[in-house]
């Protein structure tokens, strides 16, 4: 961490939006369980289907995604799968930008999601007409938009950006002598800020989980765990994420916990996440940090209700019955194809280059 910004935040009154209360968690018997799982595989089959899973989602979703050849990975990666695999259905477990990113990127299949009213804080919290009209005030900027917003977000931008890239991009443009607009997450805004030393006109939206981890509390953990490293993911608040041993994105935190040799980790992101990460690391323990409850210790407060929305039973109705399709127009989805090419340019030429640094 290098310097220290208070970044610029836009003054915008943010719509008032609703977070849902964390599903009722579904009780079935392991057969049940296997039963739901078998279904799916029929109904993957016949339908030239395949499933796609979030880190955040329910662990059975992430491993039937897995078992039948879809894949579990970040909002990126899982559009990008998408995009290679030969089925002409993706069924979409996440949250509804995901779905919206996939069909961006694969306007001629069909995209279904489990629950549409799934969807994300920060997707919430920058409305196309507000967002609009914030760029339409800043024309000499450029702007520059996380993965979680709609389609019609994207479509207004210049840059999509994952947590996994977002620092080389706006160095890369702060170096071309450009003035960056960042939305929708301003903990994740200033910390680019921080790391490149960038300055940034910040839309002040934020993630409802990250934005509940606790420094303090979090502080108190690392005391009773000293061998446990600490990984956090950059939508967290300042104080949370200058605790951390390692700051990233989903796909580097998993990465993390196999690098390091430390037996216990604290996490700071969605504990969906331990499904993964037990999976490449069975012998370590994982605990999710402290966050917003009772003493700051709620574990299920770092839940997102809306990835809780995804369920085995819900994969089943929609593929019977063909509900929840994603739909996002031909037009739409060429104007948002482009800032996300953007993106998926520079990684590969990033990319190229590295190897060719290797090669020398
Ligand atoms: S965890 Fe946060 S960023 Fe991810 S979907 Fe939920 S609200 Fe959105």
């Amino acid at each position: 961490m290098t310097k220290s910004f208070s970044g610029q935040l836009a003054p915008i009154r943010l719509p008032i939006f609703d977070v849902p209360p964390q599903p009722q968690k579904i009780e079935r018997s392991p057969e049940e369980t296997a039963q739901l799982k078998g279904r799916i595989r029929q109904l993957l089959r016949e339908q030239d289907a395949v499933l796609v899973a979030h880190y955040y989602t329910d662990g059975d979703l992430q491993d039937l995604a897995e078992e039948t050849g879809g894949c579990v990975a970040d909002s990126l990666e899982m559009a990008r799968f998408g995009t290679e695999h030969p089925a002409t259905t993706l069924v979409v477990a996440g949250v509804r930008f995901m779905g919206e990113t996939s069909k961006i990127l694969n306007n001629e299949k069909r995209v279904l999601m489990p629950d549409l009213a799934a969807t994300c804080s920060l997707d919430e919290g920058c409305p196309i007409d507000l967002f609009s009209r914030f760029c339409d005030e800043h024309p000499d900027h450029t702007v520059v938009v996380y993965a979680n917003t709609s389609a019609e977000v994207k479509a207004r931008s210049h840059w999509v950006v994952t947590s996994g890239i977002a620092l080389p991009i706006v160095q890369h443009l702060a170096e071309r002598g450009e003035k960056i607009l960042w939305a929708p997450d301003q903990h994740l805004g200033r910390y680019v800020q921080r790391m490149t030393g960038v300055e940034m006109l910040l839309w002040p939206g934020s993630c409802v989980v990250h934005e509940g981890f606790r420094a303090e509390a979090l502080e108190e953990m690392k005391r009773q765990h000293p061998r446990a490293a600490v990984l956090v993911h950059p939508e967290s608040p300042q104080g949370v994420v200058d605790l951390a041993d390692v700051v990233g994105s989903t796909t580097a935190l998993i990465q993390a916990v196999q690098d390091l040799s430390n037996p216990e980790f604290i996490v700071a992101t969605e504990p969906g996440i331990f499904n993964k990460m037990k999976q490449v690391a069975p012998e370590k323990v994982f605990f999710v940090a402290p966050n917003v409850g009772e003493g700051a210790t709620c574990e299920s407060c770092a839940r997102c209700a809306w990835m809780a929305m995804n369920s085995l039973e819900q994969v089943v109705e929609v593929l019977e019955n063909g509900t929840n399709e994603i739909l996002v127009s031909p037009e739409l989805a060429a104007k948002a194809r482009v800032p996300i090419q953007r993106m998926l340019d520079f990684a590969r030429k990033m990319k190229e280059k590295e190897q060719g640094g290797k090669g020398r």
